[in-house]
């Protein structure tokens, strides 16, 4: 194992460090060991220099297995530019840049070589010839169904400690619950791996979420307060990115829009100028951010609900990087939701994307500190409420909200359990519209009952019932909200139902009309 002050001198000289971040040095000390380690550490935490900094020091190469194929030149770009001997193997090469890899590898040029899954196997006879003292398996969670981006490719890797079976093998990832942890250490045949678990607990970001209506305003009552500062929306869809960005460019934002269908000469300006803080709001889809290392990015907007908490965490995470307080923002919806639920059910793995994408609807509607929450999904307890986010600084109070669902319960209850809730809300409010009409919905005995209370705060309502159990949502019957046993006691035995009373979200400025 080399000297501690080598392994020192050898951060500062190539990576320009002083000191290693928590875990670091004690998962290098595991690899110079011997052993198989696991590494679950945020976005952000330093996992690269876990396995580079033991490349510079261990007699032969170290295989890096990376899916980010798009990234792999900047990253080994970055490495050379350090005087680190690093090349990378994947489908973009000509077969001449190919082989005078290989030339170099077997000459001993090479400490680092990164490979795409999908090019190991035509690696195997090269692999053969030359000492390979490490084994780097970056982005481990694409071996399991159950992680948020699985790839087939990474199935193949168990190969890996077959062929080499006396070769320490690490495995990286920034997002594994238990199970996704387990299955990458099973497929990887690493069973006996030394698991190093960073904390996730950012406690320089604000957690915050509220109701998906009038979001635009939302969002420019949010940046009144923060003219300058550098900040990321993320939308589910390319369209919506666009309209965002131009919204915010007529309020005088200087904001941009970023998703898989902008020219690459464009994406790779509109990533530049951001971090030269030349743009200062990007309105990207998931594609964004990816690698980008911008350390003061101030905070993170999500307009729509991400679709597992694995993909939220990674994004919020892109805030705040220098430990300066950041703020995120998401947005809820209904109908983000109905919309992730198709997307989910047309999935591969339609079962796993379903539950987690109720994790993640747990979360945006929680109504206990949303810290606990999130870091207990990565199996981490935290004793005490965190007091960095909307619950915890504003905790929610409650109403008697019996009357409230007998409206609601018995209005389902008339309609047939036919409607989705907009047309309940409609019903309830005395709405004189078609989907009303059609129906002869205005006959109903509970038809306007509720006109006292506002179409959004209806919405509200009737999701918190959803969430107690008083209603459900048939999402395979065009979303029809449907009674349950529960109802039965609201409508028939009295129960008392209580609701959390809804609070006024900003005050919205005449100024920020929606358009
Ligand atoms: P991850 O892969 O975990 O997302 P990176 O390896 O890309 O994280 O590191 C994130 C940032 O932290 C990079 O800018 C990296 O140079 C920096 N970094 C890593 N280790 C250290 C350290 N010991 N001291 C200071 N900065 C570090
Ligand atoms: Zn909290």
């Amino acid at each position: 194992m080399p000297e501690q002050p080598h392994i020192l001198a050898t951060l500062k000289e190539y990576f320009g460090y002083d000191s290693f971040r928590p875990l670091q040095q004690e998962i290098i000390d595991s690899i110079f060991a011997g052993n198989d380690n696991l590494v679950i550490m945020p976005t952000g935490g330093g996992k690269s220099i876990c396995y580079q900094l033991p490349a510079l020091l261990l007699p032969g190469i170290t295989l890096v297995i990376s899916p980010l194929i798009a990234l792999m030149k900047d990253q080994v770009d970055g490495l050379q530019a350090n005087g680190i001997k690093a090349a990378f193997v994947n489908s973009s090469q000509t077969e001449n840049e190919q082989h005078s890899i290989y030339q170099n590898l077997i000459d001993k040029q090479i400490k680092l070589l990164y490979v795409a899954p999908e090019s190991l196997s035509f690696l195997d006879t090269i692999l053969s010839q030359i000492e390979v003292s490490l084994i780097a398996v970056d982005e481990a969670h694409c071996i399991s169904a159950w992680g948020h981006d699985f790839r087939p490719a990474y199935t193949q890797l168990g190969y890996l400690k077959n062929k080499f079976p006396n070769t320490p093998l690490i495995a990286l990832t920034a997002t594994a619950d238990k199970a996704t942890r387990q299955d990458i250490c099973d497929q990887l045949n690493i069973s006996n791996a030394t698991q190093h678990l960073a904390s996730f607990d950012r406690k320089n970001l604000s957690l915050e979420v509220r109701p998906g209506n009038k979001r635009i305003e939302q969002i420019l009552n949010f940046l009144d307060n923060k003219p300058n500062d550098s900040g990321i929306i993320y939308c589910l869809s390319r369209k919506a990115t666009e309209t965002l960005a131009e919204k915010l460019r007529n309020q005088g934002y200087n904001a941009e829009a970023y998703h898989a269908g902008v020219v690459h000469e464009k994406r790779a300006k509109v990533q530049e100028d951001f971090i030269n803080d030349s743009i200062q709001i990007v309105c990207a889809t998931i594609a964004f951010g990816m690698g980008i290392d911008k350390s003061n990015v101030r905070w993170v907007i999500h307009y729509n609900l991400p679709k597992n908490i694995e993909g939220y965490y990674q994004e919020i995470g892109r805030a705040g990087r220098d430990g300066l307080p950041s703020s995120t923002l998401l947005f809820h919806s209904y109908a983000d939701v109905v919309q992730l639920q198709k997307f989910a059910d047309m999935s591969g793995n339609k079962e796993v994307q379903l539950a987690k994408l109720d994790r993640m609807k747990q979360y945006a509607e929680s109504l206990s500190c949303r810290r606990k929450i999130l870091l207990s999904y990565f199996g981490e307890l935290i004793e005490k409420d965190c007091g960095n986010c909307d619950v915890c600084l504003d905790p929610p109070t409650f109403i008697d909200g019996t009357i409230i669902a007998q409206k609601a319960l018995s209005t389902v209850t008339r309609i047939k359990e036919q409607e989705p809730i907009g047309t309940v809300i409609d019903v309830l409010r005395g709405a004189q519209n078609a989907a009303v009409y059609d129906k002869g919905y205005q006959q109903l005995r509970t038809y306007g009952i509720g006109n006292d209370i506002s179409w959004r705060d209806w919405q509200q309502y009737i999701i918190q019932l959803i969430n107690q159990g008083y209603l459900e949502i048939a999402f395979h019957l065009n979303n029809k909200l449907r009674l349950t046993e529960r109802s039965k006691k609201v409508l028939f035995n009295n129960e008392k139902v209580s609701l959390s009373h809804l609070k006024e979200f900003e005050k919205i400025k005449a100024t920020h009309v929606e358009q």
